[in-house]
């Protein structure tokens, strides 16, 4: 059984879901982050390994709080 779906968009940066992402090689959801680094944009970029496979995915979340009015000094 081949599970390769054609309509799957192959660079879909943006549209990135902050929760229940999948492996697209396996299709696993159980990732190991490995990396966590804060953008200036107010983002967290985090760098996960799929426990399966080992894909490596990068995904862009967006922390609670960030979708308010800035209330920095
Ligand atoms: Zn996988």
């Amino acid at each position: 059984m081949n599970d390769i779906s054609d309509s799957s968009s192959p660079q879909s940066k943006a549209a990135e879901p902050p929760r229940g992402i999948v492996c697209p090689r396996c299709g696993c959801c159980h990732f190991r982050t490995t990396h966590t680094e804060p953008l200036r944009s107010g983002r967290i970029r985090r760098r996960k390994v799929c426990r399966h496979c080992g894909r490596r995915m990068v995904t862009y979340e967006l922390p609670p709080g960030m979708a308010g009015p800035d209330r920095y000094m």
